[in-house]
């Protein structure tokens, strides 16, 4: 008895060292292996370059760091942009690069903010994202690596694409009216 309790004792610990490997290396994907070096850095406007995990946490809300920098996501229905319907561009939230336009927005029911498209070839990449015994795809933004969410097929037309963003990853600007 003393031995099998020994034995699942060493199964559990042996678990939890390869549950934590495997979420810190998923975080490195998100800020290393999937950006570009040359683009890895804020612009060259920017006043300020920021490169550590640290310096975003001083600029981010614990949520918007959570979510872009550990790849966590939002609970469904909370984010603040899911029910917004005004015309306007949503931004990266750590460098501003503009992800997707208010036209492509529409309600898929998920509980979090969806767009059929990009805003431009330069917005978002994507990665494979093997964590939670699922094979999904993640979405980052293309300039600073920032996790955003995730992308599926299951979308409307034209693209027939789904990009399922975290409200806490983007900035809304809304268009001028007229
Ligand atoms: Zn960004």
């Amino acid at each position: 008895m003393q031995l099998y309790y020994l034995e699942m004792k060493t199964i559990f610990f042996h678990y939890v060292i390869l549950f934590t490997t495997t979420l810190t290396v998923s975080c490195q994907n998100n800020r290393y292996t999937s950006i570009p070096n040359n683009n890895y850095t804020m612009s060259k406007d920017s006043s300020k370059e920021i490169n550590s995990n640290e310096e975003w946490k001083k600029k981010l809300t614990p949520e918007q760091y959570a979510i872009t920098c550990e790849g966590s996501t939002e609970a469904p229905f909370s984010g603040k942009y899911l029910n917004n319907h005004d015309q306007g561009k949503y931004k990266c939230i750590r460098c501003d690069n503009p992800l997707f336009d208010s036209d492509t927005k529409f309600d898929s029911g998920s509980g979090w903010p969806s767009f059929y498209n990009p805003d431009k070839d330069s917005s978002v990449s994507t990665n494979t994202d093997s964590s939670l015994g699922m094979e999904r795809t993640e979405v980052v933004c293309k300039k600073c690596g920032a996790h955003l969410g995730h992308v599926f097929n299951d979308g409307p037309k034209p693209t027939g694409m789904r990009y399922c963003i975290n409200s806490g990853s983007l900035n809304f600007e809304g268009k001028e009216k007229k």
